[in-house]
């Protein structure tokens, strides 16, 4: 009804977004890119994984209110984090969950802040306003590293050896998605098309 037609129709479950999103993350593996972290996270040993702050709910610390999540009291408002919840109870099993630790590979953004601030500040003051005045807080505030990889049994698995169980996180591959599509519809000059600065 709109008179939309696709010319290519894909999504980041495909072959080509797995092997592509495998690809980005080995090659920034390989030229030491990523900062390699171990913290303690909660695990859930009756459903055996480790547990995501929306799936971590308990009393709230602030407010008291019960069925606080590990990010956030939806009844006051507050933004917490998993350990800030007293008597913490998995969502999935409804068991208590225990501490464990988890490694993981993070992106230091501090390190690129330099070249981001001027591409985006400079360079891209045609973005949205809300856009560009989300992008620049973030910057004033200072950039941290960020984990590229979590615990989880579904998703696309971190391709380096001892990272069983580990996949990649939906922030690092899901804008990929947007490439692996273009190499869908344009196999052989996707690259290029990507990279040419009369690109629009
Ligand atoms: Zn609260």
């Amino acid at each position: 009804e709109f008179g939309i037609s696709f010319d290519v129709y894909s999504r980041t479950t495909s072959k080509t977004h797995h092997e592509l999103a495998s690809e980005f993350f080995k090659t920034l593996y390989d030229k030491g890119e990523f900062i390699e972290k171990t913290s303690m996270q909660y695990y859930d040993e009756e459903a055996h994984q480790f547990l995501a702050d929306r799936y971590i709910t308990g009393e709230c610390p602030h407010c008291h209110a019960e069925g606080a999540y590990g990010d956030q009291c939806e009844k006051c408002g507050t933004s917490l984090s998993p350990t800030d919840l007293i008597n913490p109870k998995s969502a999935i099993s409804g068991s208590q969950p225990v501490m464990r630790e988890t490694k993981h590979w993070y992106l230091p953004l501090d390190k690129h802040e330099g070249w981001l601030r001027e591409w985006i500040l400079e360079n891209h003051k045609e973005w949205r306003p809300n856009v560009y005045g989300q992008c620049k807080s973030w910057l004033d505030m200072g950039l941290q590293p960020r984990a590229v990889s979590r615990d989880l049994d579904w998703g696309i698995p971190v391709p380096v050896e001892g990272a069983e169980g580990k996949v990649l996180y939906v922030w690092f591959d899901a804008p990929i998605g947007y490439i692996s599509n273009t190499k869908e519809l344009l196999p052989d000059s996707w690259e290029t098309w990507w990279k040419d600065p009369e690109t629009r």
